[in-house]
């Protein structure tokens, strides 16, 4: 058996590609990743061990897996049996156009039809019909052909992906990698180990510069390496066709590629990818803060601190030679807050309030935005209590609260601010702010809430002090009640107005906004 240790992030996603390309070995039972044939595939924590038997039959699945993911083949089909249906008469013009663009770029198919001349929809239904039929009959061909243009933009022109190679390219495949691969019969370097694992000895003649460009700028030993103007790098068979499995490992977003690394574990730099590949599906216009939202609910309490410090997200291109490399990661006090206010958080994670377009907004998501951004300011909740005083949030009172109390910690543990306040002092100013409600309820003043609560809410969105101190003096002197002597504090500071208020605020606005409660 080989053992593939957990590397950089390069080699990292060569393992989730591996096991991508070898999905009929492995199986997500409870959030567990399971083999379901350990003679031939073990995972382990850091790493997987393999028996060389899984590289039978690996040529194939390698090439479906690069075909699939480029997709090309399987577009054009659909869109020349789209355009038949479209085609008569009327539209012969457009149609004629769209297929003509649609074949321009695609060169195997254009050598394959010869002229695409068409004088009518007639002779135009022939031609779109004779495409389909050659895409139909020669799919193996175009199999090989794209997953050729395909990978070279990940791996260079190494062996089959060679521009001098034009045809038999699996074969290629087969010969160089599958093969010697699975009867262990590359020849070995006599002097050095592989770089990259450090265990096996490397293969004879690993010709690194072409094939391997990306590994350049990433992996600090390779860099050395190209500092002696070594253009060899010494690897082994296996660390190289991991590397050159990478390609399945990344996520796809408008030309881009990213790939979430961890150093956890083989099983949540799996799971994490493949969250992350779900989340992208459901919602491509924020992956990255929806990713965080179900990733923060699935994780464990007592993995959230380490796991959360050691993500990063990568992005890549491949315009250049070498990608480039965005590294997006949670600091260490950070995935602590995190991790201490899990429960708080979780408890938010149905919550939701109504934008004026009518947008959905998730608090927790909106929350979790703000905190990686190193942005949380009072506008969230703002808007939140906006839409409560619509009637259009669905959170409960004691879940709004805890969100406030959220904002003291935050500032408090991450901001490193020193204000004076408890959380005792904000559940306090909710009391006083719920002791009003009753109060106009006693007194059968239950229409003057909304006014109240607009006025103090207004005073909040603009941080007015003054207006939100002479609001809150007018009414409880007009209900007899004593001001609360919290306030203070809050002339002190804008932090403290903001929590107090909105604590207040929270507790005024009560049930008797129908605020719905939650499920939790
Ligand atoms: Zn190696």
């Amino acid at each position: 058996m080989e053992k593939i240790y957990l590397g950089d992030w390069l080699y990292n996603a060569g393992i989730v590609g591996f096991l991508r390309i070898n999905n009929h070995l492995w199986d997500v039972k409870d959030t567990k990743l399971i083999s379901k044939d350990e003679n031939l595939l073990k995972i382990e924590d850091n790493y997987i061990e393999i028996d060389r038997k899984i590289f039978d039959g690996f040529t194939d699945r390698f090439f479906d897996y690069a075909f699939n993911l480029y997709g090309r083949y399987d577009r054009k089909l659909n869109r020349f049996k789209e355009l038949l249906e479209n085609l008569n008469d009327g539209t012969f013009k457009d149609v004629y156009k769209d297929f003509k663009e649609e074949v321009n770029g695609f060169t195997l198919l254009k050598n394959k039809l010869g002229d695409i001349k068409a004088e009518n929809s007639q002779e135009l239904k022939d031609l779109i019909e004779k495409a389909i039929r050659i895409l139909e009959q020669d799919k193996e061909e175009f199999l090989e052909s794209d997953v050729q243009i395909f990978l070279r933009s990940f791996n260079g022109q190494k062996s089959f992906l060679n521009k001098t190679i034009t045809k038999d390219r699996k074969k290629k495949f087969y010969e160089d990698f599958e093969e010697p691969l699975k009867t262990d019969s590359n020849q070995k370097d006599k002097k050095f180990t592989c770089v990259i694992c450090g265990e096996r000895p490397a293969k004879k003649d690993t010709n690194y510069d072409t094939g391997f460009s990306p590994v350049f700028g990433l992996n600090k030993d390779a860099v050395n390496f190209a500092w002696n103007f070594n253009t060899k790098l010494p690897s082994c068979d296996i660390c190289e066709i991991v590397y050159f499995c990478y390609f399945a490992g990344l996520t796809e977003l408008n030309g881009k590629y990213y790939f979430v690394n961890l150093d956890d574990s083989v099983e949540s730099l799996m799971l994490a990818n493949n969250l992350f590949k779900e989340e992208l599906e459901k919602s491509p216009e924020n992956p990255f803060i929806d990713f965080f939202t179900e990733y923060l609910l699935r994780i464990k309490k007592s993995q959230a601190k380490y796991t959360l410090s050691n993500i990063n997200f990568l992005e890549t291109e491949f315009k250049e030679t070498l990608p480039k490399v965005f590294s997006f990661n949670i600091d260490y006090k950070t995935a602590e807050f995190i991790e201490e206010n899990h429960e708080n958080l979780k408890s938010l994670s149905k919550s939701f309030f109504i934008l004026p377009d009518k947008t959905r907004v998730y608090i927790l998501t909106e929350f979790l935005n703000l905190i990686l951004k190193k942005d949380l300011n009072y506008g969230l909740l703002y808007k939140i209590f906006k839409s409560a005083t619509q009637d259009k949030a669905y959170v409960s009172n004691y879940n709004l609260q805890r969100l406030i109390i959220m904002y003291l910690l935050y500032k408090q543990k991450v901001g490193g601010k020193e204000m004076g306040l408890e959380e005792k002092s904000l559940w306090a100013m909710y009391m006083q702010g719920k002791n009003l409600l009753e109060r106009l309820k006693e007194r059968d003043a239950e229409n003057k809430i909304q006014s109240i609560a607009y006025k103090l809410l207004n005073a909040l969105k603009i941080g007015d002090v003054n207006q939100f101190m002479d609001v809150m003096m007018r009414v409880h002197m007009a209900y007899d009640l004593e001001v609360p002597g919290l306030l203070i504090k809050a002339l002190q500071d804008k932090d403290n107005f903001y929590l107090l208020g909105y604590s207040f605020l929270n507790g005024l606005l009560g049930k008797e906004n129908k605020l719905q409660e939650d499920n939790q």
